[in-house]
């Protein structure tokens, strides 16, 4: 059965890699993008998350293509690094605004049809780091370790509706988010690794795929972890 989904931030990085896994399965997939081109082959809305009436117009434009969105990715996601005595307010709120806000914007509308359709599958793309906190990033380990107590209340507010609320927690995975990362840095982590490497984003987009499939009807509420073993026991 081909359904409408939704991923958030899906012009590039793991966002893409999730929306071509849901494509490449049948179901009909749309993408935000913020800035830039729109991606080939995707069914694209542009839209700022942290911009209420652009998350409620991509809604609208989503569900006159392919319908009330039945699978959200929330996916978009920066990152403004800055030791804590230089993190200004704004490096603190700007990302909070988009990781955990804009998360909260564009699930909050999804869940109106899922609400609706008494059905519904919810994934929320946090990190290792809100698990494990991370030197640099308070301001985004703590966005990622909301998303968790967010997607754990939802769990339980929309499960007697079937709709399950998920999320996974990614290590590190090779995109421009890391790649903005000296070399130094790089080696230092995947040295920290079990697995001894980065992730593909196709990687964590079968994880997604697979949190919103039929065989994980009864899987609500988790955290999961894709990132080579570097947070075990979170
Ligand atoms: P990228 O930086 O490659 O892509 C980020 C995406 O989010 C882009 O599509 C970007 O749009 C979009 N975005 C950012 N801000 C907004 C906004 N205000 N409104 C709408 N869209 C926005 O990141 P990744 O693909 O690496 O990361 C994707 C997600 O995975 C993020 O939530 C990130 O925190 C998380 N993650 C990444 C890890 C990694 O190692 N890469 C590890 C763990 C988690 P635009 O192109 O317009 O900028």
């Amino acid at each position: 059965m081909s359904r409408s989904v939704l991923v958030t931030g899906g012009n590039r990085g793991i966002g893409l890699a999730i929306a071509r896994a849901f494509a490449d399965a049948g179901d009909k997939v749309a993408v935000t993008y913020r800035s830039g081109e729109p991606p080939e082959g995707f069914s694209a809305v542009k839209c700022d998350i942290t911009d209420p009436e652009q998350v409620e117009q991509a809604y609208k434009e989503v569900e006159e293509r392919q319908g009330p969105v039945q699978v959200l990715v929330a996916n978009a996601g920066v990152t403004r690094d800055q030791l804590l005595l230089r993190m200004s307010e704004e490096d603190f709120t700007s990302v909070l605004e988009t990781n955990l806000t804009g998360t909260f914007r564009v699930v909050k509308r999804a869940a109106k049809g899922m609400l609706r359709a008494r059905a519904g599958r919810i994934v929320l793309i946090s990190s290792v780091v809100g698990l494990l906190g991370s030197a640099g990033q308070a301001n985004y380990a703590a966005s990622k370790a909301g998303l968790v107590g967010f997607a754990r209340s939802l769990a339980r507010e929309l499960g007697s509706r079937n709709i399950t609320c998920n999320v996974v927690a990614p290590g590190f995975v090779d995109t421009d988010m890391t790649r903005a990362l000296s070399d130094e840095q790089r080696e230092k982590i995947v040295g920290q690794v079990p697995l001894g490497r980065y992730a593909s984003p196709e990687e964590i987009a079968s994880s997604v795929r697979f949190l919103a499939s039929e065989e994980a009807a009864y899987i609500t509420g988790a955290v999961i972890p894709v990132d080579g073993g570097l947070g075990m026991g979170h």
